[in-house]
């Protein structure tokens, strides 16, 4: 006889407070202009991003593009030479950017006025990333144990992270630093909803048959918090909707645990939540 699966769902998934943030400042200026510009995506999920365009809030890859309304720069922070176009320009800047990396930003500025040499733990490439190391000459980012073991020996340095890094990697990259490192000043930028949610995960995917992360294959803070699932329960899976669920992994299965990326809106989460908890399934005996 088919049974209804046990799910439970991560107190805090889904949305953390800067993206939370930022979607209302889009649109409180879009209500009060008309149309507001985003300079690159929001969040890194395609279906906010469309759900935002049907509210006249309109992504732009440029400046250029910017005409007649406000400019909204996003949750993880935007290059000094972008801020300084914008107002050349005498463009009307809207600054979304989440106040935990404006933090991270005072943090790498401070541990440059130090004379440190100045190390990112964080993802080559991603916006935050980009954002932090534009604030200060020479970071260097270092993504893996792998990257920090290349690192040769500096007398004086100074570390920050991206705001979303996994919590074990940025310890095991810190271990190999200060072995090299003789004056190691490092300050963990990881935010505390990003160690919130791992915190959650790492709860849930133990007493749970299979774990749930809910969010875009293209966020890595998504990507991250599977990763966290993976190393405690090999049965989890990411999945973007509802349709990407897959019944075979239900097979003698009583319980699921969900999570959800930072960049994952409510209702998504809740449909997903919805359709576990309408699932028959051949329970475990
Ligand atoms: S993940 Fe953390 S730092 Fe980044 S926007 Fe959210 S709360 Fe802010």
């Amino acid at each position: 006889m088919p049974d209804m699966l046990k799910v439970r769902v991560a107190r805090d998934a889904g949305f953390c407070f800067g993206v939370r943030d930022a979607i209302e400042k889009a649109r409180e200026t879009a209500g009060i202009h008309g149309k507001v510009y985003m300079l690159g995506d929001i969040v890194h999920n395609e279906r906010v991003v469309a759900k935002l365009e049907q509210e006249n809030i309109e992504v732009v890859e440029s400046l250029d593009d910017v005409k007649d309304a406000p400019i909204l720069f996003r949750a993880h922070g935007t290059i000094p030479e972008v801020w300084e176009a914008a107002s050349a320009r005498g463009l009307e800047v809207i600054d979304a950017t989440c106040p935990l990396v404006h933090e991270i930003h005072t943090e790498i500025k401070k541990l440059h006025a130090e004379e440190r040499k100045l190390f990112i733990i964080g993802d080559h490439g991603h916006d935050e990333v980009v954002a932090i190391q534009a604030q200060v000459p020479d970071a260097v980012v270092i993504a893996s144990v792998k990257e920090a073991q290349a690192i040769p020996r500096f007398k004086k340095a100074g570390i920050v992270s991206q705001s979303t890094q996994m919590i074990e990697n940025v310890q095991e990259i810190i271990g190999i630093l200060s072995m090299k490192i003789f004056d190691l000043r490092f300050i963990n930028t990881v935010c505390f909803p990003t160690r919130r949610n791992q915190g959650q995960i790492k709860e849930l995917a133990p007493i749970s048959d299979v774990m749930i992360i809910v969010g875009s294959f293209t966020s890595a803070n998504t990507k991250r918090l599977l990763e966290v699932s993976l190393s405690m329960n090999p049965n989890s899976y990411m999945v973007e909707q509802v349709e990407d669920i897959d019944m075979s992994w239900f097979d003698a299965v009583n319980s699921v645990g969900v999570s959800a990326g930072a960049s994952s809106p409510d209702d998504l989460i809740k449909e997903v939540v919805e359709h576990l908890k309408n699932l028959h399934v051949q329970a475990r005996v």
